[in-house]
């Protein structure tokens, strides 16, 4: 039936209709809020190409993970900065490291918060590279014995989540044996299935203070230009037992994230990253935009591609209902 039978304007006319059918909702549940935590005490360092997001101590780590949560945010992903680095990255797996203390400070002060714990070594790394480097590069068999390691640390302290976000092969495998044979057995996986070497990292290095001290990461994150091999990474990721699958960065890849969706049809987190938050602070600050309706129309588009889960720095800067 065509027009004037059917007039589509109809269903927008009328505020009311309009909202009552929209496809897509954004929720506070589906917002994941990255965290970057330092040693020190009432430490709160802001990351300039960030504005709004800080490195932050274990004290203030907890207040904010208590205001996240009563604005409705019920999920973090912890990232560390260690008072020291090493070549092999040791505190990422220390009892004692930098983020094992503040899985255990959050859990205590605010247990109704689902906790991920990023896991990688390029914050820990004095070499900023993502494992252990072999003849130039990262090696990827070497490295998953540490990543093991790592994950029974995080899963001790009290992590929800693991995830493991330096594309190794088997690195999923690896984690899930381990956590099985620690009787972690529901213990998350959330892999960076899909994670692209993407110039939107920029910011981040700043805020985790891991930028590469030579070469670069090609030979472990994906090529831009690949969707095919996208889908690869991630039927391999769930043959090895990942939960959720995550797609990394977002605006760039909307398709590769329905297109995991449609093929897959598991839970898909998408990582709205560091550089995608920059540009729209940026413009903002200049009255270039209007931030907080560009804000909410990324989201939302990020979520009406397919991702049920959305790890944004925006996630406190939304006014959302509680759930
Ligand atoms: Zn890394």
């Amino acid at each position: 039936m065509a027009f004037p039978a059917t007039r589509l304007r109809r269903l927008r006319i009328n505020p009311l209709v309009r909202a009552g059918l929209q496809e897509t909702d954004l929720s506070a549940r589906r917002l994941m809020a990255p965290l970057f935590v330092r040693p020190g005490r009432g430490v709160r360092l802001p990351i300039s190409s960030m504005p709004g997001q800080y490195q932050v101590s274990i004290d203030e780590l907890v207040r904010e993970a208590q205001g996240l949560r009563r604005r409705g945010i019920v999920s973090i992903l912890l990232f560390g900065i260690p008072s020291k680095k090493d070549n092999v990255g040791s505190e990422a797996y220390a009892a004692s490291g930098i983020v094992q203390q503040a899985i255990r400070a959050v859990k205590k002060a605010v247990p109704d918060m689902l906790v991920a714990a990023d896991l990688c070594f390029c914050e820990y790394t004095t070499h900023g590279h993502c494992g252990i480097i072999r003849k130039g590069d990262v090696d990827n068999d070497a490295t998953l014995k540490i990543i093991a390691r790592t994950a029974i640390a995080q899963a001790r302290a009290g992590a929800d989540i693991i995830a493991p976000s330096g594309m190794m092969d088997g690195m999923v495998k690896t984690i899930r044996q381990a956590l099985d044979k620690n009787r972690f057995k529901n213990t998350l996986i959330m892999s960076y299935a899909a994670k692209y070497a993407s110039a939107f990292y920029g910011p981040f290095r700043e805020a985790a203070e891991s930028a590469p001290k030579f070469g670069h990461r090609h030979s472990y994150q994906m090529n831009p230009a690949n969707a095919e091999e996208a889908l690869r990474e991630v039927a391999e990721d769930l043959a090895e037992g990942a939960d959720l699958v995550m797609v990394k960065p977002a605006l760039p890849y909307l398709d590769i994230i329905r297109r995991v969706k449609d093929k897959f049809h598991v839970p898909v987190a998408a990582y709205n990253v560091s550089g995608e938050y920059a540009m729209v602070k940026a413009a903002g600050q200049r009255g270039w935009i209007d931030e907080k309706r560009v804000t909410t129309e990324i989201l939302t588009g990020i979520r009406r591609a397919g991702a049920d889960l959305i790890i944004t720095y925006h996630a406190k800067d939304l006014l959302l209902p509680r759930i």
